[in-house]
């Protein structure tokens, strides 16, 4: 027997560890100090009423003969399909049924789509990034290479002619730095994609928090885009699903490379390796769409993104370069005095017992920037706000 060696490869991250060993330390010897915690990329509301209601009425059909279900579709019940379809719609985009695939999440998908490639293929990745992207590639031994996000294009990187890439990651509204691509900047990458014969995984796990109508919530609003680009999405930060699970992935018909269609691809994959996601959760997120669900999960980001607002308002107030947290619950920032991301670290926590994310552990581009997100609630943020204030004096 011979292990997957690659996963020697992978870069061991200590950066979750090293802040909860910072936190712990720092509050074994400042027992009476409230730490307020900015970091956290989960989110804190609970699920909404009509997400609860179709939860529970899925569990009591489960009960009964009549209406108990076995195994559902691999690809989901078409019940959600239509109602994420109809969802697409309401953004003028027109989906088949059978592009949507239900999944248990972004993150599976993204990790799980690479069994339709080539070990054979270069990788482009921006940094910094969502860490899975990078390491999903390195368990699978493939080449990736990297383009720099930085102040100079607003972390927004763009293809230029030199990129020799065949798997292009983009994430609009992007974790960590909140940033999000216009039409006329994706339109360089599907145009890139499709004369490069390169494919677009599109990560839109926090669409929902886009808010301007002139900004893209989806790659498919981009011409071109249904023969290169196959799009990820999440109900964790819409509706509140981290723990609940669900999420979905398209990929157009119209994908097709070397002869083979990639839609019939990950339907063989999914149907060979994945038994679907329950009914009861997809009876809950199909709820999310329901008129009354639709209302109660926008109160629930309108709730993030005030935070958001109120943490972006006394960055600019002291006049800190930030981005995000406008169709973002992330808010990237420069680390004042030029300080180094841990260092930053380090004396936010230990002046004003905030703590955010070292901008450094999502890559060589993150050093002397830091994240803060909007996930916390409305009274800790609040707090947060008015220590940023004296700390940024
Ligand atoms: N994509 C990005 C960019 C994320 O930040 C996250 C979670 O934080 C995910 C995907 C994972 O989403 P899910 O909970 O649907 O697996």
């Amino acid at each position: 027997m011979h292990v997957n060696k690659n996963y020697k490869n992978i870069a061991q991250s200590y950066l979750f560890s090293t802040i909860a060993k910072k936190v712990s330390e720092f509050s074994s010897a400042n027992p009476d100090k409230k730490i307020i915690k900015l970091g956290i990329g989960d989110v804190t509301l609970p699920l909404c009423e009509a997400v609860v209601n179709a939860i529970k009425s899925a569990a009591d059909e489960m009960g009964v003969k009549e209406t108990f279900k076995g195994y559902g579709p691999e690809q989901g019940y078409e019940f959600l399909k239509e109602s994420i379809q109809k969802y697409y719609a309401s953004h003028d985009i027109n989906l088949d049924n059978d592009e949507i695939f239900i999944s248990d999440g972004a993150k599976s998908d993204l990790g799980n789509i690479l069994d339709l490639f080539d070990k054979d293929n270069t990788v482009l990745v921006p940094d910094p990034v969502y860490p899975v992207y990078v390491d999903t590639n390195t368990m699978a031994g493939r080449k990736i290479i990297f383009i720099n996000a930085n102040a100079d294009n607003n972390f927004l990187p763009l293809p230029d002619e030199s990129l020799k890439a065949d798997i292009i990651y983009l994430c609009s509204p992007n974790n960590p730095t909140g940033a999000v691509y216009n039409k006329d900047q994706l339109k360089k990458w599907v145009d890139y994609a499709n004369k490069n014969n390169a494919v677009i995984l599109f990560d839109a796990a926090y669409e929902c928090f886009i808010t301007d109508k002139e900004l893209p919530r989806s790659i498919y609003e981009i011409e071109g885009a249904k023969t290169c680009a196959i799009e990820f999405c999440s109900f964790s930060k819409m509706a509140g699903f981290t723990g609940t699970r669900c999420g979905w992935t398209v990929v157009p018909k119209t994908m097709i490379f070397e002869e083979m269609n990639l839609n019939k691809m990950w339907l063989r994959r999914q149907t060979t390796k994945f038994n679907g996601v329950p009914y009861i959760v997809q009876k809950g997120a199909q709820a999310v769409f329901s008129q009354e669900g639709q209302k109660q999960i926008a109160q629930n980001l309108d709730y993030y993104k005030e935070n958001a607002k109120m943490i972006s308002q006394v960055l600019t107030k002291h006049n800190i370069w930030h981005i995000g947290g406008k169709h973002s619950p992330y808010i990237w920032l420069k680390c004042p005095n030029n300080m180094k991301s841990w260092e930053f670290f380090d004396s936010l926590l230990e002046n004003a017992q905030i703590v955010g994310t070292p901008g450094s552990g999502f890559g060589a581009n993150g050093e002397g920037y830091f994240r803060l997100t909007s996930f916390g609630s409305k009274e800790n943020t609040m707090e947060a706000v008015e220590r940023l204030d004296k700390f940024l004096k």
